[in-house]
């Protein structure tokens, strides 16, 4: 079975938010969108890093991780949140009772709250656009070739191999929900 998910590269991201407004459009979210830039280090927007002239901005793209043990699944008492046999997790809205324990239950932060709707939502990873053989929105927008879609449970697809080569990581290991997001770290900059 595969395990579909995004690899998202650091050292490519340039916190152009492509991904954010191609969400938004692609997903109709009123508000916000299933995936956001923040900066690495919780610093304020776009704002650099150090001591000049040795500045650094670090951005973060987050999104739903597809965790493989979901607690935001596990909270929701209407089962309106379930995972295919290919891994995405995805949120029925139409199933929501509009509880938002799994918005508490989320480690990640990154289930939404539809005010107008009382829904929760959050990313599906373009379930219907996988359906046709498309990219996920954001990947296929991203305009530094930053997002990575593919089989994390194929040790020879692109991701996978972007992993091991560049020792790709998850988001909060310690709250073992095993997500199927990772990211490849910046990589080391020359000296000046
Ligand atoms: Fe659920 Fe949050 Fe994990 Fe996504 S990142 S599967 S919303 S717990």
């Amino acid at each position: 079975m595969p395990r579909y998910g995004l690899v998202i590269d650091l050292e490519r991201c340039i916190g152009c938010h492509a991904c954010t407004v191609a969400c938004k459009a692609e997903n109709e979210i009123e508000r916000d969108s299933w995936i956001q830039v923040v900066m690495r280090d919780g610093q304020p927007r776009d704002t650099a890093r150090g001591q000049f002239p040795e500045l650094t901005m670090d951005y973060l793209p987050l999104t739903c991780m597809h965790c493989q043990e979901p607690p935001c699944a596990d909270a929701c008492p209407t089962a309106a949140i379930y995972q295919r046999d290919d891994g995405v997790v995805i949120l029925d809205a139409t199933q929501c009772n509009g509880c938002q324990a799994c918005l508490t239950a989320c480690p990640y932060g990154v289930i939404l709250w539809d005010e107008t709707k009382e829904v929760a939502t959050k990313c599906h990873l373009c379930a219907h656009r996988l359906e046709q053989g498309l990219l996920p929105f954001c990947a296929w927008c991203c305009e530094g070739q930053a997002i990575h879609f593919g089989d994390l449970a194929d040790p020879q697809s692109e991701v996978s191999q972007l992993v091991a080569r560049r020792s790709g990581y998850p988001l909060k290991p310690e709250e073992r929900t095993g997500p199927t997001v990772h990211y490849l770290p910046p990589l080391p900059k020359r000296p000046l």
